[in-house]
């Protein structure tokens, strides 16, 4: 990165701090710096065209406007830029500001605590990364008429992402995602399908065609000497079907694959008025020997209610409690918590989310049961999941032999 073409705006109401920051600055080789001491004028510097910043540090203790006040209009402005959040408040008051931040799509390079070290400015300005706009790439709108063919069509096929036992690092069980092989649009994500049937009634059908293949999947797996459970998601609204539990067991039945490696995973996603079809299923699942599985826990739409109602065989702590819990006091709370409530119930524990070396020690020494993230693996397709496995066993057994 050519830091000396890099523009960065320093926004601080004192003038000490503008002069020590734009030092810092300096020091470390970044030249196209400016300063100024109030919103007003930065968001001149924002409309600026050419010369808007890429970077501005931001101070959230100014008078006249504040520093969220300022984000709000960064937004209006459309500012395309990053944020690295300087201020003298206490921890958790940056992070509440950081998440709001976030929550617009404004990339926070860092928070830095007054007075600022240079080691952490600069390790802040190492993560930019030239012009990511999360909210011009707008999203194709797909009508329920496409997504409908698209069914009919078996143009829905499933990945898989591998679910690894952290004591071994044996892969034991893959999740289901489903993705959307578009003729001509490339591989279409969850986003933009999953509500799309939900809110077209064509979850049902949905619903069915993935369930379908991971069950001849299973087969085929196992006709290659590899058994494997496999996850499939099931939407709130599949479970108020009545003739839902019905299809399941047809479908394993069919394929003569044993519903102990079927494992079907719930979130709430909508408030239930009427519990008692969902639960109705649930019980007949269970009563036919599926797995059951309590996925996004911690969300607030997978909540403790269900678990007094519903006897689920697993738990998914959610991925926003789990990457970065090292960091994260908050998360890390919220891990420990739902890890020890799932091992009391006697529940197998998952981590989602697992996503660098940092999260995947955290799962091995606090005694989780399985992981799932995209440092063990991502979602592939079914057919390059042998030689990932080969691979895999590789690099597991470098982390078994680390302390
Ligand atoms: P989910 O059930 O929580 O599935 C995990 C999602 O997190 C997947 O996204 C996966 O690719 C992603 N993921 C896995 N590891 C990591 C990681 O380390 N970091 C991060 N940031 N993300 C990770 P995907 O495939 O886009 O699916 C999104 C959601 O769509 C799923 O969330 C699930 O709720 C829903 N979904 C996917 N397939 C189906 C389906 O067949 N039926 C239904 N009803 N919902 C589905
Ligand atoms: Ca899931
Ligand atoms: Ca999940």
């Amino acid at each position: 990165m050519n830091k000396a073409a890099i523009r960065i705006l320093v926004l601080d109401d004192e003038h000490f701090m503008q002069k020590m920051l734009a030092h810092m600055l300096a020091t470390l080789g970044f030249s196209s710096v400016d300063t100024c001491d109030n919103g007003l004028s930065a968001l001149e510097w924002v409309d600026a065209g050419d010369t808007t910043p890429q970077i501005i540090l931001l101070d959230l203790h100014m008078p006249g406007m504040d520093g969220i006040q300022f984000v709000r209009k960064l937004v209006e402005h459309n500012f395309e830029g990053s944020l690295l959040l300087v201020s003298g408040e206490d921890e958790r008051l940056l992070q509440m500001t950081q998440k709001l931040i976030e929550a617009h799509d404004i990339p926070v390079l860092g928070r830095l605590s007054k007075p600022v070290f240079l080691p952490e400015l600069e390790a802040a300005l190492e993560k930019w990364k030239p012009a990511f706009h999360p909210h011009h790439a707008a999203k194709k709108v797909y009508s329920a008429g496409e997504l409908q063919a698209a069914i009919a069509n078996r143009e829905l096929i499933n990945f898989y992402q591998p679910k690894v036992l952290v004591a071994t690092g044996a892969v034991v069980s893959v999740e289901a995602l489903v993705r959307w092989r578009h003729p001509k649009d490339g591989l279409i994500f969850p986003d933009q399908i999953i509500e799309l049937a939900e809110e077209n009634h064509l979850i049902d059908d949905l619903t069915r065609l993935v369930l379908v293949n991971a069950i001849k999947q299973i087969k085929a797996w196992q006709g290659e000497g590899l058994s494997l459970e496999v996850a499939v998601n099931i939407s709130m609204d599949n479970l108020m079907s009545l003739s839902f539990a019905d299809f399941v067991v047809d479908a394993a039945h069919a394929e003569q694959v044993a519903p102990q490696y079927i494992l079907l995973e719930v979130t709430e996603s909508r408030l239930m008025l009427d519990q008692r079809v969902p639960l109705e299923t649930l019980t007949r699942l269970k009563l036919n020997r599926f797995r059951l599985s309590i996925d996004d826990f911690g969300t607030g739409h997978s909540s403790l209610t269900q678990l007094r109602n519903i006897r689920f065989d697993e738990l998914k702590i959610d991925r926003s409690f789990v990457h970065n819990a090292t960091q994260d006091k908050t998360s890390r709370a919220i891990y420990d918590i739902s890890l020890g409530l799932g091992k009391k119930l006697g529940m197998e524990v998952v981590a989602e989310g697992v996503e660098d070396l940092d999260d995947w020690d955290l799962v091995r020494r606090s005694d989780c049961d399985l992981a799932q993230g995209y440092f063990i693996g991502r979602p592939m397709p079914a057919a390059e999941l042998i030689e990932w496995i080969a691979e895999w066993k590789d690099r597991a057994q470098e982390w078994q032999h680390s302390p």
